[in-house]
């Protein structure tokens, strides 16, 4: 038997959390279905120096600020999970964990969303909030089984220690590749940095807030029907904490464009060069988790799916997608931007259920 619910949220990370908050004074029936085996969402798996690139008072859902720490600092990763943890304690948000979505299909007027273990609900809403550090993301590059050596994303990743005295490819241009190999290069023998491109820089004294108040004209602009203002770095580009600032000044942040292919012990680049290597470390991103969607037909060869406003699929009234990157919403993939994206999505909901 399935429960019957009005709303069910598949993830409980700080997306699923802030739309739990937004359900709960809306009065709807809901569940928020978690995978984790406790709170935190991807900061559980977070590398042991993770720190926020926002302060605080800019990293706070609906309802309740980020207490800031002692320090005044950019909070690291275990506040932030004590956080959430408290957050939805506080608020009581219905979480059910460890509950893995397996599949969600279509059920009459409903939306039959069934979990791995067996149980199942029907919802006449669904907002999907399953992030992206679930499904990491490596490049297919040639000879990448031949390479006998380490190899760990950083979705793995953990410490430095764990490359001490080793050869280390860092591969990835975006703020994972540069803060990992920021820390790794001061214990391995030596860390190479290989992106796509040149990486980009922000500014000494542009940090998440910045980047959030840039995403908030770009949406202010878009709604108003102005031109945005001109885009002057996204969240893909790095932004200089102490540790990468730290780097940049030990002269360690050279870095090559991708290599042709990788042998047992060594990356070859396409003129020749060779670098052996004991350890690569892919820092290349993630993909929306969406592996419960496929039986809706709905996950585009992206990996993404179509939405309109507010993270609406196109092509399933009954579903909403949230917080997997700007594609549901300005900022959503953050602490700062999920508020607004929330807000949006449940505020639709309530309106379709009448
Ligand atoms: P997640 O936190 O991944 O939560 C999704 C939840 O869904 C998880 O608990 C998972 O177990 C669960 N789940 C997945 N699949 C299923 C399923 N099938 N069924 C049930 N449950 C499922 N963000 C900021 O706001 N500020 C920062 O300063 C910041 N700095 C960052 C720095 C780096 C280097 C990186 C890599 C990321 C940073 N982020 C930052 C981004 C942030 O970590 C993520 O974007 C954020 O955790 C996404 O939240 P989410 O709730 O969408 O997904």
């Amino acid at each position: 038997m399935a429960e019957p619910l009005d709303a069910v949220v598949v993830g409980g990370g700080q997306a699923g959390l802030a739309a739990g908050y937004f359900l709960r004074r809306s009065g709807l029936s809901f569940a928020i279905l978690d995978a984790g085996e406790a709170p935190g969402g991807a900061w559980r798996h977070a590398w042991d120096s993770l720190t926020l690139f926002s302060p605080a008072q800019w990293s706070s859902l609906p309802g309740w600020p980020m207490p800031v720490p002692p320090d005044g600092g950019y909070p690291p990763r275990d506040a932030v999970i004590a956080y959430l943890t408290a957050y939805e304690a506080r608020y009581a948000l219905p979480v059910r964990r460890p509950v893995r979505v397996a599949a969600i299909g279509g059920a009459g007027a409903a939306l039959r969303v069934e979990a791995a273990g067996g149980s199942a609900w029907t919802a006449r809403a669904v907002i999907s909030a399953t992030g992206t550090w679930a499904h990491p993301f490596v490049p297919d590059v040639p000879g990448r089984d031949a390479f006998a050596g380490i190899q760990v994303h950083s979705a793995a990743y953990r410490r430095p220690e764990d490359f001490a005295g080793l050869r280390v490819l860092v591969v990835g241009g975006g703020n994972s590749g540069a803060q990992i190999l920021a820390e790794v290069s001061r214990a391995a023998a030596r860390a190479t940095w290989v992106t796509e491109r040149a990486p980009v820089f922000l500014p000494d004294e542009v940090d998440g807030r910045v980047l959030f108040e840039r995403a908030t004209a770009r949406w202010q602009a878009e709604r108003e029907g102005r031109p945005p203002p001109p885009v002057e770095g996204g969240l893909g580009d790095v932004v200089a904490v102490a540790p990468v600032r730290e780097a940049r000044a030990r002269g360690a942040l050279g870095s090559l464009r991708p290599f042709a292919r990788l042998e047992a012990d060594a990356a070859v680049w396409a003129d020749g060069t060779r670098i052996a290597a004991d350890a690569i470390l892919w820092c290349t991103g993630f993909r929306p988790a969406l592996g419960h969607l496929t039986p809706l037909g709905l996950v585009q060869p992206d990996g993404r799916v179509a939405v309109g406003p507010a993270g609406r699929a196109l092509a399933e009234p009954r579903l909403w997608l949230l917080g997997y990157g700007d594609w549901t919403g300005a900022a959503s993939a953050t602490l700062a931007g999920i508020t607004r994206a929330a807000r949006n999505a449940v505020q639709q909901v309530v309106q379709a259920l009448g």
